[in-house]
């Protein structure tokens, strides 16, 4: 029973996060509540009660006490900066907008399909894929405890574009939305990886590089992966592509940026892949090249090689930044 009283805490503490997430980014702009002091936001008490089990909401928590009151208006303010027009906004507020730059494609209709499947409808003039609608139907499944229809959402919809959402307004530095955009981001990678269930031995897909002289280690790959699964990592002397194949929910983003077609999602079992555990696993490795003049590491031989051949191997590419112009002027 204990347990069950547990798990009941979570989702419904889960539940009033989305709720208050929904609320923080609603088409109409901020709510009444935004103008408080974080302390007083019901975002932050949602954070609150699920702090001593996410670290995630813990940390937001922290950032969230920080910010102070300010005028309603001022805060639409920020709004308006980040989310309105004219023409595109700075963020799109939108699924398909935002994932494929137009307003009212696919994702737009596969969204409403989904509520609807699940008895819902949506009530306001708003597309349905607007972030305040699909977080209200992540709190509306987290409350009923509809884990598979939740899991479901988040691996088509949600997952694929809120943490990016989420990092972007992170990046913004806006006192009031980059806190919120980090809670969205942080909360939804923590409970991707769970929330998902994992597919069986040859059903899923992971990315993998088909051709290693292709990867540029650009990390493009790294920075669009919703659920950080792909990284890269840097040492003094090399420069590599990890996966964490338990964090990958083969959303394939990482296989449509890759400019070179280096990385290919295979389906697991192919090429000796097993996606039934988690693992770590380097893609890519290259070394740092190193400044010909003060042998400091710059970027990978891999990428450093890519520019050259694009730009016809000029010598001083082998020099940093600093010690350049020095060699230009020896040159002349
Ligand atoms: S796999 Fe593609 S996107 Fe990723 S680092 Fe290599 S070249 Fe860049
Ligand atoms: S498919 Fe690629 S982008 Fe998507 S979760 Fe896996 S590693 Fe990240």
């Amino acid at each position: 029973m204990a347990q069950a009283g547990a798990i009941n805490v979570m989702t419904t503490s889960a539940a009033g996060l989305y709720r208050a997430l929904s609320e923080s980014l609603a088409p109409e702009g901020p709510p009444a509540w935004l103008a408080r002091a974080g302390r007083e936001w019901p975002l932050f008490e949602a954070a609150l009660r699920l702090a001593p089990e996410s670290e995630a909401a813990q940390r937001a928590a922290t950032a969230m006490a920080e910010i102070g009151a300010e005028p309603h208006a001022e805060r639409g303010a920020r709004y308006r900066a980040l989310f309105s027009g004219p023409g595109r906004p700075p963020v799109w507020l939108y699924e398909s907008a935002f994932r494929n730059g137009r307003l009212l494609g696919p994702e737009t209709f596969a969204v409403e399909k989904f509520y609807r499947a699940a008895g819902m409808e949506t009530a306001s003039a708003e597309l349905p894929d607007h972030a305040s609608l699909e977080l209200a139907f992540l709190g509306w499944l987290a409350g009923q405890e509809a884990v598979d229809t939740e899991s479901e959402f988040l691996k088509k919809h949600a997952g694929r574009w809120l943490p990016e959402l989420g990092r972007t307004l992170a990046r913004s530095g806006d006192e009031v939305y980059a806190p919120i955009g980090q809670l969205l981001a942080d909360w939804l990678e923590e409970s991707l990886a769970p929330a998902l269930p994992r597919m069986k031995r040859g059903e899923v897909c992971l990315p993998a590089i088909s051709q290693a002289d292709l990867c540029t280690l650009c990390g493009f790959c790294a920075q669009v992966c919703p659920t950080r699964a792909l990284a890269v990592r840097e040492t003094a002397t090399e420069t590599a592509l990890i996966l964490d194949s338990a964090r990958c929910v083969a959303c394939g983003q990482c296989e449509r940026i890759c400019e070179t077609h280096a990385l290919k999602m295979n389906r697991a079992g192919d090429e000796g892949q097993d996606s039934s555990s988690s693992r770590r696993e380097v893609l890519r490795r290259s070394p740092r090249a190193m400044c010909r003049a003060c042998g400091e590491p710059m970027v990978s031989r891999a990428e450093l090689d890519f520019v050259a051949e694009r730009i016809g191997h000029p010598a001083w590419l082998e020099y940093c930044v600093e010690c350049r112009p020095a060699f230009l002027e020896k040159q002349s």
